[in-house]
Parts: structure tokens; C-alpha cells; sequence
């Protein structure tokens, strides 16, 4: 006999456990399948010099307040956390310098700021005050962040702010990202205000009260387990080691019951089930047989590999003021280092700080901004290597190698797609095509756009419409 279930979500990512979780407290019986070993997709957990740190995704943002909510419903509201405040940096061919404090994606509310003036330098800082004296149109018909940036504020802020930052958060170039998904309502805001800088300060002003960015005592991994407890807790099943190879209708469902209904199969068996939900990009092509849409019109972006290694150094008292605040983004151009980015985990998390104790320094540098950088980085310990060689130049102090008492490399594909126009257009064919069978719903962040903040209310909207379609079955 084959297994029968209200609701069958395939991928365990936060996407899909947030939409199961919400099928489940509906009372659908609901199964979620994962070709991995662990579910979490990018919110995973490794140990580390016995510390356990998360693997991806490390803090979420405030906006919307979604997943502050969903924190609490899970009771873990008082392991919510901030970051320190000490700032972050940015590592330029031209020397090092203050990220702007308040902004959005690196685009400043104040362009003539002293934090924004020294990395700017004078004749950029005098170029991006422009913005203020700019009619509002200038930009407004730009589609892409770069566009949008490039025509307010000058290149200066583009190069040496925003392209670092988007680098280390989408792994994606500025000029490749439709500003509409990766800044909403940043161009309405700019034709309220008149000015790209208080289009940011209305947004960021829009957000809760405080840092723009929170985190989880113990890790945001944590989410992942209290999220399956509770699928579970409500009659559901998290299946790992169970990628979905085919999905088709229930041919025998259908007869039987004049309705319809699903077929999904995995390498060793198959389900029937009402409801489908995807949440994760890599089972779209699944559903080409099934809705007989156009496989090349729905390439979804598969997003830039990247590589994070995780460094944990022992007695290296440079690091204890945190030379460099919560962490460094490496503008593309800076050609001393391999590494994109670096996060200076202990100086940025407290809770970490006293897990891992006085003198113990938890590292995180990520490589691979463009496609094919992760396939050109050495491997095993010359990749080590490399992220500490980098960490030290980043850092401004020397790291010896005898001072390392553990790593972690984790290699990350397909887990960041470049919220590009060519995306979207990918994305809305999928929609048209999935719009087209009852029953069918979509989640994750190929929908939603990257990041927790985008990825938890999509996913439970995405539950609510598939609650909410006609049962194939009756
Ligand atoms: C390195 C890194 C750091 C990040 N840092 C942050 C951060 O600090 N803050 C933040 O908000 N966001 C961050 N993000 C982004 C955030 O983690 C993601 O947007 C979010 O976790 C995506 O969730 P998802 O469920 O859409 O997809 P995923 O997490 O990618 O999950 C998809 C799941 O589907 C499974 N799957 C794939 N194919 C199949 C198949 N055929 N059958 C069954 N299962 C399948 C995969 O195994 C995976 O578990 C980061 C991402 C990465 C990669």
C-alpha cells in the first residue's frame, strides 16, 4: 500500500518547515521529505572546536517583524538577541573604512556623515551629497540597485559600500539585482521623499525601533529543531535522506475518486497526497510533466557558490578589542585577499563570546562573489590556510597558525539565488504553471527573495492559500 498524506512539502529549509508547521497546527497530516541528512537547509548547525555554530544563515533581519513572531510562538523570545554595536568595516583597495551606521544595503541615510566621509573619501562624499539636490526623478525609472545607486549617489558609493555588502549578503553584483526585490518599496520611497538618502531613513525608520538585525542565543539553527518538534507535536513527519525525484497526478487517485490528487516519488518509494508544497527551486523541474509548462522558461537562478570556513583561535589578544567590530566586507577590487567577507563571530554575538570563553575567537570568512570563484579555492588545508592568511590581513594583526584550534569548511550551492530580473521572470512562470493545478503551492526563498525575514511570512502565506484551495479530493 502506499503511504497517503494530507499535505506532502518537499524540502526542509526554513520555507518548507515554517508552511509544514502551519499545515500541521490546521490539522493536515503532513509529511516533509529532504534529500539531506539533517534538515535546515541554510540555517544547519556544525560543531566546531566543541562549540556548535551555525553553518549559514546567523541572524535574520527585523523587518516585518515575521520572524520575531515566529520566535515566540516557538517560546524563545527571551534568547532574542543583538548584535554588539561596534560597527562593521570595509576593506578597500584605498585602505579600510567604517561601514555608514544607519543605511540599507550599504546606500547611506547621510551621505556627508564622518563614518560615510572616511570611507568616501572627499570627492565621493561631495558626489553622493548630489542625492540632495537631485530632482527626484533621476533614478526612479532605474531598475537595478546598481542603476539606482550609480544615478543618486555616484559610483564612490556604489564601489566602495553598496558592491561589498550586497557581495557578502547575495553573493551577487548590484548592476544583476531588480531593486524592487532586493529593496521593496525603495523607489516609492524615493519618489515620497525626493531623496535616495531619506527614501533609506524612511524605510529603516519603518523598521522596528533598534538594530535592523537580530539573532538567537544559542544559534538560529535552534528555530530548526523547534520547528520539526512541532510539526511533529502535531501529528507530522520531517523525512530525511528522501529527495523528490518525480511528481505526477494520481492517476489511480483520480479514478477512484473522480477528483485527482498527487504522486510523489522519491529513489526508494512513493506518496500520495492532496496537497504539494515546493520549497525549494531544485523541484521545479518536476513540474514540467505535471503541468506541461515550458521546462526553459522556468530556470529558476541557481546563485553563486559560496564557501564559508570557520576559524576558532585561542589566546590572539589583538582580537579581544575587536579591531575590526563585528566584521569586514571586501570590495571586489582589493586584490590582497581571496575572502569576500569575514565575520568576527564572538565580537558580534555575546552569547557566543561566553559560550566559547575568554581569550577563544570564533572566525567566519566567506568566498565566491562571482560564479566559478568557489571552484578556483584551494582545497583541504591550503584553503585554511588561505582563510587565515586573509582573516589577518582583514583584521590587522598576525594570526598564527599554532593559535587555531579548530575549523569547519561548509560549501553552500544553490542556496542564494541573485534576486535578478531574469529570476523573476523565471519565478512568475513557475507561478503561472502551478496556478494552472489545485492543490499546488510554492514557498522558500527562490519565491520569497534571501533572507529569513522574507522567507518565514512567504512560507506561512504560502500555507494559508494551499489551506485554503478546494481539495482535489472533495
Ligand atoms: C551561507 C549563507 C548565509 C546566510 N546568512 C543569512 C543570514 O545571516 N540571515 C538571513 O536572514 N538569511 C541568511 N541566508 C539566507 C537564508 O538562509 C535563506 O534565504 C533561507 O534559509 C532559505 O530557506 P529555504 O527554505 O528557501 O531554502 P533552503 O534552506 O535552501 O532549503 C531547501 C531544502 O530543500 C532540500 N531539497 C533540495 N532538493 C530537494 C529534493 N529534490 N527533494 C527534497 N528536498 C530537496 C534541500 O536539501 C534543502 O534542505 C544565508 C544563506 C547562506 C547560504
Amino acid at each position: 500500500m502506499t503511504e497517503r498524506w494530507d499535505a506532502v512539502v518537499v524540502g526542509a529549509g526554513l520555507g518548507g518547515l515554517v508552511a509544514a508547521r502551519e499545515l500541521a497546527r490546521a490539522g493536515l497530516r503532513v509529511l516533509v521529505l529532504d534529500g539531506r541528512d539533517a534538515p535546515g537547509g541554510a540555517v544547519r548547525s556544525h560543531d566546531v572546536a566543541g562549540l556548535r555554530l551555525d553553518a549559514g544563515a546567523e541572524s535574520f533581519a527585523t523587518r516585518g517583524g515575521a520572524v520575531a513572531a515566529l520566535v515566540d510562538e516557538l517560546g524563545m523570545t527571551d534568547d532574542l538577541c543583538t548584535p554588539a554595536p561596534r560597527g562593521s568595516w570595509v576593506h578597500l583597495v584605498s585602505g579600510d573604512g567604517p561601514l555608514p551606521a544607519t543605511g540599507l544595503l550599504g546606500i547611506p541615510t547621510d551621505p556627508g556623515a564622518a563614518d560615510v566621509r572616511r570611507t568616501l573619501g572627499l570627492v565621493g562624499s561631495w558626489r553622493a551629497r548630489f542625492d540632495g539636490v537631485l530632482p527626484a526623478r533621476v533614478g526612479a525609472d532605474a531598475t537595478t540597485l546598481g542603476a539606482l545607486v550609480r544615478a543618486r549617489m555616484g559610483a564612490r558609493v556604489l564601489d566602495r559600500l553598496v558592491r561589498p555588502l550586497v557581495g557578502g549578503v547575495h553573493a551577487a553584483d548590484p548592476d544583476q539585482l531588480a531593486v524592487d526585490v532586493v529593496a521593496p518599496g525603495l523607489r516609492a520611497a524615493l519618489a515620497q521623499h525626493g531623496t535616495l538618502g531619506r527614501a533609506v531613513g524612511a524605510l529603516r525608520a519603518a523598521a522596528p525601533a533598534g538594530s535592523a538585525v537580530q539573532g538567537l542565543a544559542g544559534g538560529v539553527w535552534r528555530l530548526v529543531d523547534a520547528l520539526v518538534a512541532d510539526v511533529q507535536a502535531h501529528g507530522g513527519e520531517v523525512r530525511v535522506r528522501s529527495a523528490v525525484t518525480g511528481l505526477a497526478a494520481d492517476e489511480v487517485g483520480a479514478a477512484a475518486t473522480a477528483q485527482g490528487g498527487f504522486v510523489v516519488r522519491t529513489a526508494h518509494d512513493e506518496v500520495r497526497t492532496d496537497r504539494v508544497l515546493l520549497a525549494t527551486a531544485a523541484a521545479v523541474p518536476l513540474l514540467a510533466e505535471l503541468t506541461g509548462a515550458d521546462p526553459s522558461a522556468m530556470r529558476t537562478d541557481e546563485g553563486t557558490p559560496v564557501t564559508l570556513v570557520t576559524l576558532v583561535l585561542d589566546g590572539v589578544t589583538a582580537l579581544d578589542s575587536a579591531p575590526r567590530g563585528t566584521g569586514v566586507l571586501v570590495a571586489p577590487d582589493a586584490t590582497d585577499v581571496t575572502a569576500k567577507a569575514l565575520t568576527h563571530a564572538t565580537a558580534k554575538w555575546e552569547w557566543l563570546a561566553a559560550a566559547a570563553g575568554p581569550g577563544r575567537h570564533v572566525l567566519r570568512l566567506s568566498f565566491g562573489r562571482a560564479e566559478g570563484d568557489s571552484a578556483t579555492l584551494p582545497a583541504g588545508d591550503d584553503l585554511v590556510r588561505l582563510a587565515l592568511s586573509d582573516a589577518a590581513t582583514l583584521l590587522g594583526t598576525p594570526l598564527p597558525a599554532d593559535r587555531l584550534v579548530g575549523h569547519d569548511v561548509v560549501r553552500w550551492t544553490q542556496a542564494l539565488p541573485r534576486p535578478s530580473a531574469a529570476h523573476r521572470d523565471a519565478v512568475a512562470a513557475v507561478r503561472d504553471a502551478v496556478e494552472r493545478v489545485p492543490g499546488l503551492a510554492l514557498a522558500g526563498a527562490w519565491v520569497a527573495g534571501n533572507g529569513l525575514a522574507s522567507v518565514v511570512p512567504q512560507a506561512r502565506a504560502a500555507a494559508v492559500e494551499l489551506l485554503g484551495a478546494p481539495s482535489p479530493r472533495g
